[in-house]
């Protein structure tokens, strides 16, 4: 039961009552969306500055991404672009935590609650980033992850979802099995083999051999954001020089 585990661990890492393993990144991105219901019509707002991924997981919903500028100097979408790109079809505002720095979320709540729209981060960058003290991942609605070679840590591929919201935790678990009520460790717990297919799902499951290892990468996490921080820190060092 190795995926339930990475999520426990998951969830108290980040600070959060649910986590959703999925096959990747993009794959949380898609199960977000899907958990609000975005579809012909919709428009969600994005920055442009970002992995292709964070405006894709709309197209797949027949919604329609607008982009709305980053700032100069962070590269972080900025919150008064995100307003003027309001209208009466958004949905959803997604914010990138690009490079592994939170974006200006008391800005952005702001605005998605001035508009009755959710707030979604794609975090793939920021494992382990904070926002006020609190982790990436307990900040906004809902938080995507990767775990891509590339990333923080690595489970060959995979991703996760982060929410408190127990109602689009539910939806974005069945959707991840197939729109099917119950997993087999639910029904085995059950002693009974009934399921339903309650909607048209997915297979977007995480595997026992990928959250053995995300299990063991987790506890490394900390050593390679400090190794991450001293090779930016050469960077910032070697391109400061004003000559
Ligand atoms: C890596 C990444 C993704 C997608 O992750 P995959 O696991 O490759 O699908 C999405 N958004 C951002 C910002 C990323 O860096």
């Amino acid at each position: 039961h190795q995926v339930d585990s990475f999520e426990q661990e998951f969830s108290a890492y980040c600070d959060c009552r649910h986590t959703i393993g999925v096959a990747s990144g993009l794959d949380a991105l898609k199960l977000i969306l899907r958990a609000l219901d975005i579809g012909p019509g919709d428009e969600v707002i994005v920055p442009p500055m970002t992995f292709a991924a964070t405006a894709n997981c709309i197209v797949y919903q027949g919604g329609t991404p607008v982009f709305a500028d980053v700032d100069a100097e962070t590269l972080l979408i900025d919150p008064v672009c995100v307003e003027q790109k309001v209208t009466k079809r958004t949905k959803a505002v997604i914010a990138v935590d690009y490079a592994g720095q939170p974006c200006d979320y008391d800005a952005l709540r702001a605005i998605t609650d001035r508009h009755g729209l959710a707030l979604i981060a794609d975090g793939c960058h920021a494992l382990g980033a904070t926002y006020k003290g609190k982790p990436v991942g307990a900040v906004a609605d809902m938080t995507a992850f990767s775990f891509h070679p590339v990333k923080h840590i690595t489970t060959g591929e995979g991703g996760m979802i982060t929410t408190d919201s127990p109602d689009y935790a539910d939806r974005m678990r069945r959707f991840r099995n197939h729109g099917i009520s119950s997993d087999h460790r639910q029904r085995e717990a059950q002693g009974s083999w009934f399921y339903q297919m309650v909607d048209l799902g997915f297979n977007y499951r995480m595997t026992d051999i990928q959250c053995a290892l995300g299990i063991s990468q987790l506890k490394k996490l900390p050593l390679w954001i400090d190794r991450r921080r001293e090779i930016a820190a050469q960077y910032d060092a070697a391109f400061s020089t004003t000559d």
